[in-house]
């Protein structure tokens, strides 16, 4: 069919049982392109940011798209600040909400069904963790600040320890994202510690999905059970990418990952 691309064109989506543990009957991920969405412009189409000059029908029309694909009623999203906060959802919720406004939030961690957790990104990783076995899922912002403060790990141990969810049976799946190929860092001596250099790939240029996949195994998964999408945002312009925009002012959308627990 003729046309500009849906929603689902480009949607990388999985899914999961969960076990006798859990109260929830599968885990349900979406990762969202830039396709089938209503805003315009830079932001064309399926923008879900409301601070980056969008219009805020427009973001809100695209929440509710994201709501019905994913298949939940509630979307709980983060004021994202490059930090480490995580917050943890044990209770259910009645409307959408934006948490860590005050004090930023870049991850965020539940057990209670059919509420969507949402990461916003431009090339910045979304990590979507679950544990079939207790039926516990987290979505995590990680950019190269994340990945310097190792957010990843900090939230499997929240899982661990909140959640009592065993690393050895959590799952993680991540994003389309800043790819090897185009994740030059000329300050990388300033910016990013010694033990990163392992994962340089040419001069100045790191390798990400490798550094994430390596904080996530230490932290206690088993290297089987991670599967990165090795779609690079910058290269692919199915997706927002701010380095992409960058010579342009910067000023773009941003996708969005989700995951929830489904009766
Ligand atoms: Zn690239």
């Amino acid at each position: 069919m003729a046309g500009s691309p849906s929603i689902a064109d480009k949607l990388v989506s999985g899914s999961a049982a969960c076990g006798a543990r859990s109260n929830s009957s599968s885990v349900a991920y979406c990762m969202f392109s830039r396709y089938g969405g209503s805003s315009e412009g830079r932001f064309a189409s399926l923008n879900i940011a409301a601070n980056v000059g969008d219009t805020a029908a427009a973001v809100a029309a695209n929440r509710e798209l994201v709501k019905r694909q994913a298949g939940v009623t509630r979307l709980v999203s983060a004021h994202q600040t490059h930090g480490t906060s995580v917050y943890c959802l044990k209770t259910p919720i009645d409307r959408d909400v934006t948490v860590g406004e005050k004090n930023g939030c870049d991850a965020l961690v539940t057990d209670v069904p059919g509420t969507g957790l949402m990461i916003q990104h431009a090339d910045c990783q979304a990590i979507l963790l679950f544990d079939p076995v207790t039926g516990v899922i987290a979505a995590v912002h990680s950019g190269w600040r994340g990945s310097v403060q190792n957010i990843a790990a900090k939230v499997v141990g929240t899982m661990t320890t909140e959640f009592g969810c065993d690393p050895a049976d959590i799952n993680a799946r991540i994003s389309p994202s800043l790819g090897p190929c185009c994740a030059e860092f000329i300050h990388y001596r300033e910016e990013l510690p010694e033990h990163f250099y392992q994962f340089m790939t040419s001069e100045n240029y790191f390798d990400f999905w490798k550094i994430s996949r390596s904080q996530l195994t230490r932290a206690g998964l088993l290297n089987g059970n991670i599967a990165v999408c090795e779609v690079c945002t910058v290269c692919c312009r199915d997706y927002f990418s701010y380095r992409r925009a960058r010579p342009n002012g910067g000023v773009t959308g941003r996708n969005c990952s989700v995951i929830a627990l489904v009766k």
